[in-house]
């Protein structure tokens, strides 16, 4: 078996390394619709127990990572063994890493305007060429909302990172999917505020 199921989420064996390849493949191929990364935290799988839309949202994604040491504790016991631990924030900063060799580009979404901003400048200080075609702050109404998917639609982005808090993020990139034109999302809870510092 190369998944482990946790609780019924079906998580694959995939070491922080392998699941940057992976999403390196999905940059470089032509790519039709868009590839939901689910950063699978113990919320989101405890959530996914009585919630049968998230978890279809779950079971539809391209890529589900086992995010917190919790869940590959649970594999070990039950014999399903995941490498290790592939938090959202960790592949948020390996994805800038290799971004930054192979000139990918990104789109922010979400976190408060200061922190959305400071997050953007360290990543332009950081890693010089990664492009940030766009970003915006995460407390948005229903008007501000059409822009940003315009603005993201027009932008094609090859990672829209979606930092709203699980599972609105989730709910938020699947509603979305079809028209987003990022050739990969991922929810990122709290990220950009760490990457503000
Ligand atoms: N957030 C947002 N819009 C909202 C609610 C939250 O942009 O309507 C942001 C918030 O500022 C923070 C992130 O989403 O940057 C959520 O982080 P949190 O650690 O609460 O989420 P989790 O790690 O639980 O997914």
């Amino acid at each position: 078996e190369n998944a482990a199921r946790i609780m019924g989420i079906p998580f694959p064996k995939m070491t922080m390394d392998q699941s940057v390849q992976v999403l390196s493949k999905v940059v470089e191929k032509e790519q039709t619709g868009l590839f939901h990364v689910v950063t699978g935290n113990p919320e989101i799988v405890m959530s996914c127990q009585h919630d049968k839309q998230l978890r279809s949202i779950v079971d539809e994604a391209g890529l589900v990572t086992a995010d917190g040491i919790g869940i590959v504790m649970v594999s070990r016991l039950r014999g399903g063994n995941l490498p290790e631990r592939v938090t959202g924030c960790d592949l948020l900063y390996k994805l800038l890493e290799a971004g930054n060799q192979e000139k990918w580009s990104f789109y922010f979404l979400g976190a408060d305007e200061p922190t959305s901003q400071q997050a953007a400048e360290r990543i332009r200080r950081d890693y010089p060429n990664v492009s940030i075609l766009g970003r915006h702050h995460g407390f948005f109404n229903e008007e501000e909302e059409v822009k940003i998917i315009e603005e993201i639609r027009a932008a094609t982005p090859d990672f829209l990172i979606v930092a709203l808090g699980a599972p609105y993020a989730e709910r938020w990139i699947h509603k979305h999917k079809e028209i987003l034109h990022a050739k990969i999302a991922m929810g990122v809870g709290g990220s950009l505020d760490i990457i503000a510092g």
